[in-house]
């Protein structure tokens, strides 16, 4: 099954820079979203580092076709992201003013009909399959803490005025753990990646309803979606890359 997938990052409305990065590829079936933080442009550094070393990782097996071994990408996925934290942790030990920077990272690779998913932080992965939206991880951040403890709802957590604050980033420590999924694919599936920008202008049953209707074509799905974070007011930098696995196997 051959995704159809398209990316697009936004600045929005209020910000000067934008600190997300994102990639999107198809023919490896891999697929990215970082959101990057720190002052003086660093989380724009901390969140293309990223997206680099993961790209790089998958693109040294490509060579060796018959390719990744499904079975082996729970740990491929945990040392690509491994080995994203070490360059941004020594980009850091380099640069003091860099300081700070971390990143968050969220990674959808397709092998055949399975999905692995690994993340670390508040981007996430989404699923849509007959007309539901799924969410395929779950947040580290401090609101989605006090959720999974009950004292919070989802909704409270969404406009939570300490929603920013991640409770798991990489950048941080030199050691980072990835949280990996696996989800079989099924034709008609549509996966989203997106950063806080989206989830913090959009309910689910609102993403959802984009969804639906764009799904099938990945590029107006992405553009939908931003136009509409931004016309809540695009506080924050959006980025979204959707994946389509089409209907026809
Ligand atoms: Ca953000």
């Amino acid at each position: 099954m051959k995704p159809a997938a398209f990316g697009l990052s936004d600045v929005g409305r209020c910000r000067e820079t934008n600190e997300d990065h994102y990639s999107c590829d198809a023919s490896l079936g891999l697929f990215t979203v970082a959101d990057g933080m720190g002052g003086h442009a660093a989380g724009e550094v901390a969140s293309r580092l990223a997206v680099e070393a993961v790209v790089e990782s998958f693109r040294r097996q490509a060579p060796t076709d018959p390719g990744l071994d499904p079975d082996r990408a729970p740990q491929e996925l945990r040392s690509a992201v491994s080995e994203a934290n070490r360059r941004i942790v020594e980009s850091i030990q380099s640069n003091s003013e860099r300081r700070g920077m971390g990143t968050t990272l969220v990674i959808l690779l397709v092998l055949e009909d399975r999905a692995f998913i690994g993340h670390v932080g508040d981007s996430r992965a989404y699923l849509l399959r007959d007309g539901r939206l799924r969410r395929l991880t779950a947040d580290h951040s401090w609101v989605y803490d006090q959720v999974r403890a009950g004292l919070l709802s989802d909704s409270d957590a969404h406009r939570h005025p300490l929603r920013n604050i991640v409770t798991r980033a990489l950048g941080s420590s030199p050691q980072v753990t990835t949280d990996v999924a696996e989800e079989p694919v099924r034709a008609g599936d549509v996966f989203l990646l997106c950063s806080d920008g989206l989830t913090s202008m959009l309910q689910d049953d609102e993403i959802e309803t984009s969804l639906s209707r764009n799904g099938n074509d990945p590029e107006s799905a992405c553009r939908k979606l931003i136009e509409a974070a931004n016309s809540r007011g695009g506080e924050d930098n959006t980025t979204v890359v959707v994946v389509s696995m089409g209907e026809n196997g």
